[in-house]
């Protein structure tokens, strides 16, 4: 099972998958506030890569585009994962990070309420 391999790219699975527009791509990069370094350093692929995908010279194919959709910024520990969690309205947490999470919202509203 390669699914999570964003280094594969080979023609069968474009073939067989989804793919992502190049401006999805670079709007969920800019969502994470990574630079196309950062972003292909995540992915394990090179800069080139990146830059091609978002230019729309190289298809941007499952799993790379299934993990890009994964890929969130975790309101707690402010690292980019992909197990996080909606938490509307404050936005994505980790499972390891859920316990400070609540433990934090649960202690600031107690003290808004005593004000
Ligand atoms: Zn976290
Ligand atoms: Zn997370």
């Amino acid at each position: 099972m390669r699914f999570f391999d964003p280094r594969s790219d080979d023609p069968e699975s474009a073939l067989t998958f989804d793919k992502m527009p190049p401006d999805e791509f670079k709007r969920r990069r800019e969502i994470l506030g990574l630079s196309r370094k950062q972003m292909a350093s995540v992915l394990g692929v090179s800069t080139e890569t990146v830059y091609s995908w978002e230019h729309g010279r190289r298809n941007i194919t499952n799993p790379t585009a299934i993990l890009m959709r994964r890929l969130h910024v975790c309101c707690e520990c402010h690292h980019v994962c992909d197990d996080c969690e909606a938490m509307p309205p404050y936005g994505y947490v980790c499972e390891g990070c859920r316990h400070r999470f609540f433990e934090r919202r649960f202690t600031r509203e107690t003290t808004d309420s005593q004000l």
